[in-house]
């Protein structure tokens, strides 16, 4: 062990940026095995000047290559104005414990060596030569790891009892993660922490138990991370075999985003509305199988939907689902997120119905039975444009196959091809027996192990996007993140031609794709002197026979030209239909008046009584338009407090349609003096309102909502179980804890200046884990303005 202290100067007087970063390299005699810095002092001042204290951050960074360590310190001073608008300077002070490699170590167990780890987020090549056909075989560890998402890394330990060493019944071991910032020491995942030892060629792939197993936390996988790993008898720790050291390279990908819906079911029972917690705990095997580092829940709200989704259609998912869809993307208005209708718990199972679930492919709704697991990556799958595997010899035959989709070695069809595997339950999904989430034919209630996620599908949804490809002709290059005015267009046309076109919103949306079925029809738009402005093929909804049933139902977003008067349907080069574009309705919004619950938005009904209007809120913090209901015919529309995130205001607009041509009227409505409540701290998974200890996870997931709905990123969230630091970041992994009562503490530093705490009482028995209740904590707002001080009074919880 060796300390060395030193000191960060920060003395010249700066304004303008912060906080403000030096740093200094230690060189040691020896390679770094593990370091650690701690502040022993600082000084910290406004430069000649007095003002509030409104944020103080110091903080040291340690980063470790062979014989050196640089340290950096981060250093910064604000007021509660919020911007770097005063001079500060100051100093920091720290010491550097490091220990580094033992110049006179005993020599590794003889014994003892680990042979080989494998590095699986989901699921992994590895060793699939010994069972797999040569096209699929691939070489180990080959699918590339993925940033900020849970690793489980398999040690595959040889041991070889014949050495004539003392035996060993217990094998555990440590692996050790050195991120740039830190340096931490895993324990294994496996039961009690240990595994029986053997020859690694007698070790069984399909056993979680036969290999030694840990789970880096999702918060340490990010760039490029140093893991080392020994193995030892668990009762001798203190000789042990050499150490297994391996450089992890985690990629960043784009995050999936998805708004979350709770439907209330009338038909055929009532069933109200499943909860974001509920349905952010069914999201679990989303989470664990998609290839995401983050999957940000945008916001959550409910509706009633008054339709029938128990059915059994010979194809598609009947008519319900198709309402439902169409309410989810009048909601969905002009953002490019997933929106998931999330249906009760409860009513699918005994009803005895046959869809599970809907989405049309690559149109970015989706909605499912939320008690059916499985459902739920399934169907945001075919959101993001993912085809049916195809079920080789099934009768009936899948409906919509993926013909790539691979036949993996003498697997059944559909099967996952490669070995999956769940850190955080530490199960092992075993090829032969474990299908792909895509399958067509999910069993309800599904068994435990029975789908899980294949290297196909794995790839095809990295960076899958909704309606990401765009199908068939040259296409013009278009700016990415483009928006422009787009027709959300409904029709059917039936067997004899006739055309309905269905009343259509026209608004700001960014480009929308199409994965969908070609039908053989298009439409043209003419200006008032009947020039072609623009035209476009019409698509099915490719929901089970696509395009081969009539009536052809279409849902397609379309560029709306400007000054488009006449919109013509034509059947190749046949005129089918043609109509002239009315004049948009005027719509006029005639207040917002309060009310206990937020506001009631009126405006002025258009005389005509087909007139449909569709209501949406600005989303800033996604800088979006948001449906905030299903359309209405009604002249009114309540707006909840709680979309209210950014203070008083917030930016509505109401959207006017007959057929065609929108009018629109936006506005900006006050809640006067409301002051936004602070984002929520919760555990996933855990029911908010149970009476007594209810059963948890060993994995915890910690999520922060603010009141849309909207998760704020969790970064900054630290862990403490009886005052003792456990974790960083989202996730808190109780399989180390001993049996017994404690007191768990969740604090997430730095919501716009603010500290968001939460604490619960948790127990471990011999039966698991579980969580008694939720305890209070002191009211934590601040005075605006004047001192800072905790309020006294005591907050329920
Ligand atoms: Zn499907």
């Amino acid at each position: 062990m060796e300390l060395r202290t030193d000191s960060l100067d920060f003395s010249m007087p700066l304004s303008g940026s912060g906080p403000r970063s030096a740093s200094k390299t230690l060189v040691f005699p020896r390679a770094v095995r593990s370091v650690a810095a701690g502040l022993t002092g600082h000084t910290i001042g406004y430069s000649g000047n007095d003002h509030h204290v409104g944020r103080l951050e110091v903080r040291l960074d340690t980063t470790q290559l062979n014989n050196t360590v640089t340290v950096t310190g981060t250093f910064g001073l604000r007021d509660w104005s919020g911007s770097w608008d005063d001079q500060y300077d100051g100093s920091i002070e720290f010491a550097v414990v490091a220990e580094l490699e033992s110049a006179t170590a005993p020599p590794p167990r003889a014994d003892l060596a680990v042979a080989d780890i494998e590095l699986n987020q989901a699921v992994q090549f590895f060793r699939s030569a010994s069972f797999l056909d040569p096209i699929n075989a691939l070489p180990d560890n080959s699918i590339f790891l993925i940033a900020r998402k849970s690793t489980g890394v398999r040690v595959y330990v040889d041991w070889d009892s014949s050495a004539g060493l003392p035996p060993i019944s217990s094998l555990t071991g440590e692996l050790v993660v050195r991120t740039g910032t830190t340096t931490v020491t895993l324990s294994p995942i496996n039961p009690g922490g240990v595994i029986a030892p053997k020859r690694a060629i007698n070790i069984n792939q399909a056993l979680a138990n036969d290999t030694l197993n840990f789970m880096i936390p999702a918060v340490w996988c990010a760039g490029t991370v140093e893991i080392s790993c020994d193995v030892f008898d668990q009762a001798a720790p203190n000789s042990r075999s050499g150490t297994f050291a391996r450089t992890l390279v985690f990629v960043p990908v784009e995050p999936l985003q998805l708004f979350l819906v709770g439907v209330a079911l009338a038909t055929p029972v009532v069933a109200p509305a499943a909860t974001q917690a509920a349905i952010s705990t069914a999201l679990s095997p989303l989470v664990k199988t998609y290839p995401r580092g983050d999957i940000v829940q945008t916001g959550f709200t409910a509706i009633n939907f008054a339709g029938n989704l128990i059915a059994c259609p010979t194809s598609g998912c009947g008519s319900g689902f198709h309402d439902l869809l169409d309410q989810l993307k009048d909601l969905r208005g002009g953002s490019g997120d997933i929106y998931f209708g999330g249906l009760p718990p409860g009513v699918f199972i005994p009803s005895g119905g046959c869809v599970i679930g809907c989405s049309p492919t690559g149109d970015g709704v989706a909605a499912a039975f939320i008690d059916v697991p499985l459902t739920i990556p399934h169907e945001v799958g075919h959101a993001l444009g993912r085809k049916h595997d195809p079920c080789t010899g099934c009768s009936p035959a899948a409906q919509n196959p993926d013909s790539n989709y691979p036949q993996y070695g003498n697997f059944p069809s559909d099967s996952i091809g490669v070995f999956g595997f769940d850190p955080v339950t530490n199960t092992i999904f075993n090829p032969a027996s474990t299908l792909d989430f895509m399958t067509a034919f999910l069993v309800v209630p599904t068994p435990p192990g029975f789908g899980w996620v294949s290297p196909y599908t794995y790839r095809g949804l990295l960076g899958a996007q909704v309606g990401g490809g765009v199908p068939g002709g040259p296409a013009p290059c278009t700016r990415a993140n483009a928006r422009r005015n787009t027709l959300f267009l409904g029709m059917e046309i039936r067997r004899d031609r006739t055309v309905a076109i269905r009343p259509s919103f026209h608004y700001d949306a960014p480009l929308q794709g199409s994965t969908k079925c070609g039908s053989g029809f298009s439409i043209e738009f003419q200006d008032e002197s009947r020039d072609v402005l623009d035209c476009s093929p019409l698509h099915c909804l490719c929901t089970g026979n696509g395009c081969n049933c009539w009536p052809k139902v279409i849902r397609d977003a379309l560029p709306m030209p400007g000054g488009a008067r006449w919109v013509v349907i034509w059947e190749g080069e046949k005129k089918i239909h043609e109509e002239a574009i009315s004049k948009a309705p005027t719509v006029k919004i005639k207040g917002a008046e309060p009310r206990e619950d937020g506001l009631l938005l009126e405006w002025n009904a258009d005389p005509a009584e087909k007139t449909w209007y569709l209501v949406q809120w600005f989303d800033e913090k996604s800088g979006v338009f948001r449906g905030l209901a299903p359309r209405t015919q009604d002249a009114q529309m309540p707006i909840p407090k709680r979309l209210f995130t950014h203070g008083e205001e917030l930016r509505v607009r109401v959207l006017a349609t007959q057929g065609i041509a929108t009018g629109h009227a936006e506005r900006i409505i006050k809640l006067p003096n409301y002051q936004p409540p602070e984002p929520v701290v919760g555990l996933t998974g855990i029911l908010e309102t149970a009476d007594g200890p209810q059963k948890i996870s060993a994995v915890l997931e910690v999520s922060v909502h603010d009141t849309a709905g909207r998760q704020v990123p969790t970064d900054r969230v630290i862990s403490y179980i009886d005052g003792v630091e456990v974790a960083r970041g989202n996730q808190v992994d109780l399989r180390a804890l001993h049996e017994g009562k404690h007191v768990l503490r969740i604090v997430v530093r730095g919501l716009g200046g603010r500290t968001a705490v939460r604490s619960w009482l948790i127990e471990r028995t011999r039966q698991g884990f579980f969580l008694h209740h939720a305890i209070c904590e002191p009211d934590r707002r601040y005075e605006k303005e004047k001192h800072v001080h905790p309020h006294p009074a005591p907050k329920a919880c």
